[in-house]
């Protein structure tokens, strides 16, 4: 059993040019490039940004220190600690209140196939301690009881869950950090960036000659290829796929996002999911969501809701594209636009 993580690294690497592991200045024009790689919220993060500014990457860095610190499950000085582990109601931080608003709603919108009191499950399976193991079905159908987002209660901030109840944001978080070091990066004047928290990608302006940036994608079955890249500008481009985290156990293989309708990872047609929108937060949870919903879900949850894009690669490594894709998306494969 092994986790996979250096993938994700060298992903990340790979498409970011220039990328150094301890931060660099490398002079473009009239600004300079600042860039950074750290480890935080349990991923690789990598800034680079096009800015005259040198304390951008320290403002970027205490911003996302700030917010692991919020959402850590395992700090014990953190919200999600203190709600996972208090029986009274907790009054948590903006943030946290925020991005658990967010959550409620996709969890509304998709019928529950996002929903972050999952934490029961993810630790049954070991995904929290690395610590993999398949649990009895017995122990799932316990656990499963204690997952419902309709039992979470949010009233500004004060924030009420059921004592068996357990929250993990691992499915937004990185989302949320992305939207907030956009707002750092925006309001500090700057508009040419890109920013990677694991799949999680913002894309802030252009590129400083103008051009948009190309964000690849991953090929779901081979770590050393991407299926094709889109073109974005002032843009999330968030993927969420079963490569990304998983074991082996007895030939099959066990990932991370996991049906909260079953309590087993989501097994259906779909191996990778990548939504390009506006909202870093919304574009992480639907990225989780629609991976576990399925192709056909997936594509009436898109008509439905149209105000996102997303590339889908099925495990018979068909490519789908939302129609708002057509001039943005290139690929050397073939591809199908959803109608
Ligand atoms: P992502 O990589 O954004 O798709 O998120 C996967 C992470 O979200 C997992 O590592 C869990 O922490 C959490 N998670 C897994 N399944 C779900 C789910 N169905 N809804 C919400 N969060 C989930
Ligand atoms: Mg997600």
């Amino acid at each position: 059993m092994r986790i996979n993580r250096l993938i994700l690294i060298v992903f990340v690497c790979m498409f970011i040019s220039g990328c150094d592991q301890n931060g660099y200045n490398k002079s473009q024009g009239s600004t300079e490039l600042q860039t950074k790689t750290i480890f935080a919220m349990d991923t690789a993060m990598q800034f680079q940004i096009y800015t005259s500014r040198s304390d951008i990457i320290d403002l970027l860095e205490n911003e996302i220190k700030h917010l692991d610190r919020l959402f850590d499950r395992g700090n014990s000085e953190s919200d999600i600690y203190l709600i996972n582990n208090t029986s009274a109601p907790i009054t948590v931080a903006d943030d946290t209140a925020t991005v658990i608003n967010t959550a409620l709603e996709i969890s509304s919108q998709t019928d529950g196939a996002f929903d972050i009191s999952i934490a029961p499950i993810m630790d049954a399976w070991g995904f929290y301690t690395h610590d993999y193991v398949i649990p009895d079905t017995s122990v799932i159908d316990e656990l499963i009881k204690n997952v419902n987002y309709h039992e979470i209660s949010l009233n500004a901030n004060t924030l009420c869950t059921p004592d068996n109840m357990m929250l993990d944001l691992g499915g937004i978080a990185k989302g949320f950090a992305a939207d907030k070091l956009v707002k750092i990066i925006e309001d500090n004047d700057i508009n040419s960036g890109i920013i990677s928290l694991g799949g999680n990608i913002a894309a802030i302006g252009s590129k400083p000659d103008g051009s948009q940036w190309s964000v690849a994608i991953q090929d779901p079955f081979n770590s050393d290829k991407y299926i094709g890249a889109v073109s974005v500008a002032d843009k999330a481009v968030v993927t969420s796929g079963a490569y990304q985290r998983y074991f082996e156990s007895g030939g099959n293989i066990y990932h991370h996002i996991i049906d909260p309708h079953t309590g087993y990872p989501a097994d259906n047609d779909i191996a990778s999911v990548t939504i390009i929108s506006d909202n870093g937060t919304t574009a992480d949870a639907l990225s989780t969501a629609l991976f576990v919903m399925g192709m056909d879900n997936a594509a009436d949850y898109y008509r439905k809701h149209q105000s996102f894009d997303a590339v889908f690669i099925t495990k018979e490594n068909e490519i789908y594209i939302t129609p708002g894709l057509k001039n943005s998306f290139k690929s050397e494969n073939t591809f199908s636009v959803i109608e």
